[in-house]
């Protein structure tokens, strides 16, 4: 009797500590609009975000942890040419690809990331190298490159990273800053000239949150340039205490408002909802300051948020219900 009791009194502590699951995926925030987008190419995008995010969950349902979670979202769409993370990443103005990455893991507080990378297939499994074999925070360059080789990460010729698109692209942008010499100026109102960088967000059966962010950064970009997503607070940030946040946008106001960080300081220190806190940041303070693009947010008990003041964000995600939801327009209600 008495063991029966012990077995049962096991079972439901296990059955309560199963905690609910969750993810939430972007695709990059800008000029995205229905206008400018054939249907071939928005069921593409739909397509991929959607078996992006599925991948990511099914980490979690197995009962895999945030980090992977995050990591197989992320690389499902770092492989994919659509978006602006590993195949696909937009060209810098020499017309190369340099590559920046972040990963975070909000039980910790542990943190990787890699910056200015021009060989590693899989920036996001750098950035996690990184943070669990390393006692670093960030690598950058040729020396975050023979970091992941010894590492046994797969890494490629820089040219893998091409796509003609974001060439043309390039070209556009180039042939707009002539008279400008300032990648950053570029007027917004380019229809090729969206965002695209990658981030998923996730809540494991353990309770613990987790975030990442994978990108080619911005068209045209020179001299070393780096933008948010591989800073930890600006890009990047998770912390079971409050959230854990994704950004996309123009990288530069997201380092000077250290976006992320911002978002999660006010769950934590103002009791603010994952809503409320992303609208301050995202809406009001960062709409105002010029700062376009957004973010996903994920809490420990599974609220989700994903504010953005862009014409449209690629977005996905499964709520703790296991409802799907896939998203690029800005009036495609939440
Ligand atoms: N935030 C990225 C950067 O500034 C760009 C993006 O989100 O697409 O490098």
């Amino acid at each position: 009797m008495r063991k029966i009791f012990a077995v049962l009194m096991f079972l439901l502590s296990v059955t309560a500590q199963a905690a609910d699951i969750a993810i939430v995926i972007h695709g990059g925030a800008g000029t995205i609009k229905k206008a400018n987008m054939s249907e071939e190419t928005e069921q593409a995008y739909r397509q991929k975000l959607a078996e992006s995010v599925q991948k990511g969950y099914a980490v979690l349902k197995q009962g895999g942890n945030s980090l992977d979670a995050v990591v197989a979202a992320i690389q499902n769409m770092e492989n994919s040419p659509l978006f602006n993370a590993g195949k696909g990443a937009v060209f810098t103005w020499d017309e190369t690809h340099e590559l920046d990455a972040s990963i975070m893991e909000g039980k910790t507080l542990n943190a990787g990331a890699v910056a200015g990378v021009s060989r590693i297939k899989s920036p996001i499994a750098a950035a996690k190298a990184v943070m669990e074999k390393s006692v670093h925070v960030m690598l950058s360059g040729v020396g975050a490159e023979h970091f992941a080789q010894q590492q046994q990460l797969e890494m490629v010729d820089n040219r893998y990273f091409d796509t003609d698109r974001r060439r043309e692209a390039l070209h556009k942008v180039k042939a707009k800053l002539l008279n400008n010499d300032h990648a950053m100026q570029v007027s917004q109102d380019m229809t090729d000239y969206k965002f695209g960088t990658v981030g998923a967000v996730a809540l494991d059966n353990q309770g613990n949150l987790a975030a990442g962010t994978s990108t080619g950064g911005m068209t045209a970009k020179r001299w070393g340039r780096i933008g948010d997503s591989p800073i930890i607070g600006a890009g990047t940030y998770a912390d079971n205490a409050s959230c854990a946040v994704s950004a996309t946008g123009h990288g530069e106001y997201f380092i000077r408002y250290h976006v992320a960080a911002d978002i999660c300081a006010r769950v934590k220190y103002q009791g603010k909802s994952v809503a409320e806190a992303g609208d301050e940041v995202i809406s009001q303070l960062l709409a105002k300051a010029g700062g376009d693009g957004g973010v996903i947010i994920l809490d420990s008990k599974g609220n989700i948020a994903m504010p953005f003041n862009t014409a449209g964000m690629y977005r996905a995600s499964i709520d703790t219900q296991g409802k799907v939801t896939v998203k690029i327009y800005s009036d495609e209600v939440e």
